[in-house]
């Protein structure tokens, strides 16, 4: 479960980007989280990671109180919350299941497990058979999909990516779709920011909008 209660977030002594945005995802979910460029889309799915703290009011996420939590104690929501930012940070010194382990290196588990585990989640995204490349022999939209192995390698139980469709051909992004579809059918709870309407309308059930300061939730526009 994720709730915002009256959320304001503004950076250093700017304005006010999010300002008294209530909002509760209940497990499951799939939101679509739209709005025009600069709207605090990035900054609404950061907050949710535990990326950023809110600068006034209470944001909960998975049974974490994110404004009260010292940023050492992060690292714990990062296997509740797998996160696909909108530049991927892959790494390139590397093979491309070597990137998928590396967020279990913390997760306590032998050599062999953790090879198990990343190489399965590769499969759920379509990349079986690509474990060895290095990311740069990939194309876009399989790069996309290592980033989402990468964030769902822990098991989280809440999935949030910012534009991950963007740069990507019509097929390759509703390749993508269906990867955050299928990871939604077994109950993660999915929130995607993205410019991409007609793309999002055909996946997501509801839409968190911020424009200009001013936030729509379709779900109470539809009560
Ligand atoms: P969107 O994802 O909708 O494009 P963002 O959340 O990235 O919007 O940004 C919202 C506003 O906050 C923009 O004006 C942006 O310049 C500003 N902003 C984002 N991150 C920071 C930051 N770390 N420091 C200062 N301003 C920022
Ligand atoms: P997608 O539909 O996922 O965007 P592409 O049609 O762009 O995929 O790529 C098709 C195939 O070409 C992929 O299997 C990918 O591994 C390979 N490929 C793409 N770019 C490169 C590259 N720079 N070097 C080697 N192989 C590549």
């Amino acid at each position: 479960m994720i709730e915002f209660q009256h959320v304001f977030k503004s950076y250093g002594r700017g304005r006010n980007i999010l300002a008294d945005i209530n909002f509760r995802v209940e497990p499951g979910e799939f939101v679509f989280v739209s709005g025009p460029s600069g709207a605090g889309k990035s900054t609404l799915l950061k907050l949710i990671g535990g990326l950023e703290p809110p600068s006034r009011g209470s944001v909960q996420v998975h049974g974490h109180r994110i404004d009260k939590m010292p940023p050492r104690a992060r690292p714990y929501l990062r296997r509740a919350v797998g996160v696909i930012l909108q530049d991927t940070h892959l790494l390139y010194d590397r093979s491309a299941i070597a990137n998928v382990l590396l967020p279990l290196s913390v997760a306590g588990l032998d050599t062999r497990q953790a090879t198990t585990r990343a190489r399965a989640a590769m499969e759920k995204v379509g990349l079986s058979g690509k474990e060895d490349l290095n990311p740069v022999e990939m194309s876009g939209g399989e790069q996309q999909r290592l980033a989402i192995a990468r964030a769902i390698v822990n098991r989280p139980a809440i999935l949030i990516a910012d534009e991950p469709t963007a740069n990507l051909d019509k097929d390759s992004a509703h390749r993508i779709m269906e990867v955050f579809r299928d990871f939604n059918r077994v109950g993660v709870t999915t929130l995607i920011a993205s410019h991409d309407l007609p793309l999002m309308a055909a996946y997501a059930n509801r839409t968190l909008r911020i424009d200009a300061g001013k936030f729509t939730d379709s779900q109470k526009a539809a009560l």
